[in-house]
């Protein structure tokens, strides 16, 4: 892993949300650990990704990939991934997982915005999932994420809705009464509707292509993607 320390503190980011995810970051890849909810989308947004663009060969970068599930997951599919996030202790759990399989993945600790900098329109395929609502500028990253992909390239996002619904699911049922989540994980103020998260899209010169629900059923315990994006949600956008 490339560290890059002695860069200046990025604005865009929140230390308490950083703080939040590397506490935790040993327990990263236990599958029954408070990073279930991930291990268990993952075959979902990984299949979805994968139906939209074929990964085998494609050079992808995945914006806040904590400790690597998505990331790794798209390497074995014969991707070249970059992962980058803020947090240290996420980035190395990440490496040290992909020396423990093998599946070779490039992390780094730097900024969406900085990477897009250095890096701009060299990437086939940028995702960014679970990340948007942790951030104090969300538009921000989904611009440098506009950035990093080649034109026609494919960009994806996942987050989670802000209405009524999203804060009974996403807040009291999995952290208080499921406690599938620490409390506190999310913050229903930084939920994003569909429609801003259209509108910060298409600023940032995308065209959303699709959009897809992600729901849990806690009776079956089993997610599944389908129409209803009214609590969690992905979108797969293109770059004219
Ligand atoms: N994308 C991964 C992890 C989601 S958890 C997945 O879906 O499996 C959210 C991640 O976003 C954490 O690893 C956290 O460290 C990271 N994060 C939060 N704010 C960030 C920022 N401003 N820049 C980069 N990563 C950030």
């Amino acid at each position: 892993m490339q560290s890059t320390e002695s860069r200046p503190i990025p604005s865009n980011v929140d230390p308490s949300e950083i703080q939040k995810f590397s506490d935790l970051a040993h327990r990263w890849w236990d599958p029954s650990s408070e990073f279930k909810p991930l291990h268990e989308i993952n075959p979902l947004r990984l299949e979805w990704i994968n139906n939209v663009v074929p990964l085998a060969g494609k050079k992808v970068i995945d914006i806040g990939c904590g400790g690597g599930i998505l990331a790794e997951s798209m390497a074995k599919r014969k991707a070249l991934v970059t992962g980058i996030d803020l947090s240290d202790k996420a980035l190395k759990v990440a490496d040290l997982h992909s020396l423990e399989t093998g599946i070779q993945v490039r992390y780094e600790k730097i900024a969406a915005e900085s990477i897009a900098e250095k890096e701009a329109g060299q990437y086939d395929v940028v995702t960014c999932m679970e990340m948007l609502e942790h951030v104090p500028d969300p538009a921000s990253i989904i611009k440098a994420c506009a950035r990093l992909v080649k034109p026609g390239g494919k960009v994806f996002f996942s987050t989670i809705n802000r209405n009524p619904k999203a804060y009974l699911f996403a807040i009291i049922g999995a952290e208080y009464v499921l406690q599938m989540l620490p409390k506190g994980t999310h913050d229903y103020e930084k939920f994003i509707t569909p429609a801003e998260l259209t509108q910060d899209i298409r600023n940032a010169g995308l065209i959303v292509d699709a959009m897809k629900g992600m729901s849990y059923n806690p009776l079956t315990q089993i997610y599944s993607l389908n129409s209803d994006t009214s609590v969690n949600y992905l979108v797969a956008c293109t770059r004219p």
